[in-house]
């Protein structure tokens, strides 16, 4: 089977313990390939490189910087197929998705903070006659950058590009479930002349490679998307160390839909907001809230158009869903219909393991789930399940539309379907998220600031939000 390897000052390189584990392919429910197993020497080594990187990168001028960072953008354009087929095989997704969001969205995450560093600004403050303050924003030292399975280079890139851009070095490490697209851009780092040890791709477990990342002295920010769990132990070992930390967490999303919406554009939507990867975006609604007077349109039209989705075959372009990510996640998603069903719901569609023949059979497949008649305070509607079931919950008033939309404690995304402006208006202000759609959802302007409240996160990322991340902002008082 073929061996991963880390990408540690400029070469590709076997971990220091050679160790490997096995990495598996979802639809086939068998592995495909080795990931190292590294450990705290790997990233020993990666942070070695990436200090004695730091003062010539740093240094460099910013038009350098955004070049390389935009080769390595056409080089993830030139290549997308490749990359594509390969995080469609990794994580289980559909091609077609891999192919139209995954791949486009990681070349412009490095386009975007290629051409953003050009135009990135600090502040500056008169005091009248007596003297000028300005900001510098200069480069920390080394970013730590932590990713998880779902979207796995598009994540990846997101923090990458813009610790790069703003003058960091990097050390990173995507998740152990899914490396495989990060351990290719590698190559194109390698291809597209980035210097030696700016960017350092370490593979390996989370507890292991991942908290040793955490850990590590030399490292003073951390950028890490992933479970809420998984954040409070970093943000519990960061803080004592004064780490700057960026966490992107877990969610429980609602979706809140008024009678008075456009029906069409709405079940398109939440279709999509509900099934898309399978319900593994961090922004997928799990929560329905639907008026009173609509519910049961909506659900009689919602339940067949789920039972119409195709579960399959993931290079199958009519495929809408495809594998969810691995076996232990499988089974949780399916505990948690079970624990619906204690619960007293009522499962509409799916609720099962979806049986797909041939070389498929020994896939993580799950019919896309819908369940209803729980109260909004059970575990189903409180804890993220992050996989394709969703609830329907009825509500009368906007007031307990709203009460029961910030009633978890997270507070990443929401979506809010209506045709009255005010109320659009309104109840936005009311969410407690960090991202409010109105009458879409998912979509993205990388300018944005992007993140969640409450357990959801702390901090932004995206814009330039991201870039004041990546900069430590020093005040200098000049008297005239
Ligand atoms: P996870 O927390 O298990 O893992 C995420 C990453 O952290 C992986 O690379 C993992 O190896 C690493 N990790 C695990 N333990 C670690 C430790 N002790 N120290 C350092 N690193 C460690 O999450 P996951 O299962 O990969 O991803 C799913 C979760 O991510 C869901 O909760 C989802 O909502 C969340 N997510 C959030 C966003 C967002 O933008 N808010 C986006 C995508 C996913």
């Amino acid at each position: 089977m073929e061996k991963l390897q880390n990408y540690i000052n400029g070469a590709l390189v076997a971990p220091a313990g050679g160790e490997y584990f096995e990495n598996m392919a979802p639809a086939l429910g068998k592995p495909y390939s080795l990931i190292p197993d590294s450990d705290e020497r790997d990233i020993a080594a990666a942070t070695e490189a990436a200090k004695a990187a730091f003062p010539i990168w740093s240094k460099m001028s910013i038009q350098e910087r955004s070049d390389i960072l935009l080769r390595i953008a056409a080089l993830i354009g030139e290549r997308s197929e490749a990359l594509a087929a390969a995080e469609s095989k990794d994580n289980g997704k559909p091609l077609k998705l891999a192919q139209t969001v995954d791949i486009p969205r990681a070349q412009a995450n490095f386009h975007f903070y290629g051409t953003g560093i050009l135009h990135f600004a600090s502040e500056s403050h008169s005091m009248g006659d007596l003297a000028i303050n300005y900001t510098l924003r200069q480069p920390i030292g080394i970013a730590g950058c932590i990713s998880p399975w779902n979207l796995p280079l598009y994540l990846f890139s997101w923090k990458i590009a813009p610790a790069l851009a703003a003058g960091n070095t990097v050390v990173a490490k995507p998740s152990e479930v899914t490396p495989y697209t990060a351990y290719m851009l590698s190559q194109i780092c390698i291809d597209a002349g980035m210097p030696k040890g700016v960017l350092n791709i370490v593979h390996g477990l989370g507890p292991k490679a991942g908290a040793a990342i955490i850990e590590h002295d030399d490292i003073p920010m951390i950028s890490f998307t992933g479970g809420t769990a998984t954040g409070e132990w970093i943000a519990r070992t960061a803080a004592p160390k004064f780490k700057k930390l960026s966490l992107e967490l877990g969610g429980k999303n609602p979706n809140i839909i008024f009678a008075d919406c456009d029906f069409e554009d709405m079940m398109k939507t939440t279709l999509r907001s509900s099934f898309a990867n399978q319900g593994q975006i961090c922004l997928c609604g799990s929560r329905i809230l639907i008026e009173r007077s609509l519910y049961n349109r909506f659900k009689e039209e919602f339940v067949k158009r789920v039972k119409a989705l195709k579960v399959g075959d993931p290079n199958d372009p009519t495929t809408n869903l495809g594998a969810v990510v691995s076996k232990p996640h499988m089974e949780k998603v399916l505990s948690y219909v079970e624990i619906a069903k204690e619960e007293g719901g009522t499962v509409l569609a799916g609720g099962k393991r979806a049986a797909i023949g041939g070389e498929f059979s020994e896939g993580y497949f799950l019919e896309p789930t819908v369940i209803e008649g729980l109260a909004h305070t059970c575990r189903t509607n409180q804890e993220e399940i992050f996989g394709p079931v969703v609830t329907l919950i009825p509500f009368d008033t906007e007031e307990e539309a709203i009460m029961m939309a910030n009633s978890t404690k997270y507070g990443l995304a929401s979506s809010v379907w209506t045709s009255d402006l005010k109320r659009a208006h309104r109840v936005a202000r009311e969410l407690h998220t960090g991202i409010a759609w109105i009458n879409c959802w998912l979509l993205r302007d990388l300018r944005t600031p992007f993140g969640g409240v409450k357990s959801s996160g702390v901090g932004r990322e995206g814009g330039f939000e991201a870039l004041q991340f990546f900069t430590e902002p020093k005040n200098v008082c000049i008297k005239y």
